[in-house]
């Protein structure tokens, strides 16, 4: 069973001379019918302005191949919950404001967030802090959505329980503006059964957040055990969670409307050693098929 109407990518690359298009075009190197970008590399905050991205091109190659929808990450080192280092705080804050309107005008509706670390301040005021900043930022924007991360729970990361994630919604004023990025490996890594029960994950989550509010899934197989609290994804398959449960999950009717991003490690090059070469084509059309067809 075929499945076209599957919305599924990857994250791409945004670089060089091509930068929006060139990830456009990475994407439908894929097969896939959305992806994820950042808006430069998620380990700083550097970013060209956006009318050097070539985002009319770039808009212009979707439309041509019926790419509805693609999706932003904020860059990792954002952190609205760092109490310890204002200044941190504060620079994320003004940071996500750009990066919201730079979301908007590169067309996407969703800017994908890592609620937050509390680096020892405890869970509670970082929560708090968190809300505050998203405050600010909603207020100091428009039109885009904030995705919070399910996240993993390693070091002192928040979200890792949807009663956090709750939490968060229970403080914003505008939470009408919030919305879920649901990772498989971390809510595997954060103790969750999505391996063996991804039924009673998700009947879970409906009743503490509403399963209408995921808005994007991030679909990534794990390294390691359910619970450990870890973070590092595996390929599709290759990991402790296996490739039944992340296609049951890809395939629920409920978000057929929304994009499904793969995060899985490059692999490397069997007859280059030393390069490595994306897995995203044939996860791609491992998920359309609903089966891992043959290498
Ligand atoms: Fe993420
Ligand atoms: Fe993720
Ligand atoms: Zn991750």
């Amino acid at each position: 069973m075929e499945n076209r109407h599957l919305i599924i990518g990857s994250h791409v690359s945004m670089s060089g001379k091509e930068m929006m298009e060139g990830s456009v075009r990475e994407a439908l190197s894929y097969g896939a019918n959305t992806f994820m970008l950042y808006t430069g590399a998620p380990q700083n905050t550097r970013r060209r302005p956006v009318e050097e991205l070539r985002v009319p091109q770039a808009q212009r190659l979707m439309e041509a191949n019926g790419i509805a929808d693609f999706v932003v990450h904020a860059p990792y080192l954002i952190n609205l919950a760092n109490t310890v280092r204002p200044e941190t705080r504060e620079s994320s804050i003004r940071f996500l404001i750009d990066e919201m309107e730079r979301t908007r005008l590169m067309g996407s509706r969703l800017l994908i967030l890592h609620p937050g670390a509390h680096v020892g301040a405890g869970a509670e005021a970082g929560i708090k802090s968190i809300v505050r900043g998203l405050d600010e930022v909603l207020s100091q924007s428009r039109d885009v959505l904030i995705a919070l991360e399910t996240m993993s729970g390693k070091g002192s990361e928040l979200g890792r329980s949807f009663e956090e994630l709750a939490a968060i919604y229970d403080g914003v004023s505008q939470n009408h503006r919030l919305r879920v990025c649901f990772d498989t490996c971390h809510t595997h890594d954060a103790g969750y059964d999505i391996a063996r029960d991804p039924d009673s994950v998700l009947a879970r989550f409906d009743r503490i957040l509403g399963l209408n509010q995921i808005a994007v899934f991030h679909i990534n197989d794990s390294k390691n055990e359910k619970g450990a609290a870890k973070d590092r994804h595996a390929d599709i398959g290759e990991g402790k969670i296996g490739f039944e449960p992340l296609n049951y999950l890809v395939h629920l009717p409920e978000f057929s409307s929304i994009p499904h991003i793969l995060e899985t490690p490059w692999y490397p090059d069997p007859d280059n050693p030393g390069k490595t070469l994306p897995p995203y084509g044939r996860e791609i059309a491992w998920f359309r098929a609903g089966r891992q067809l043959p290498l």
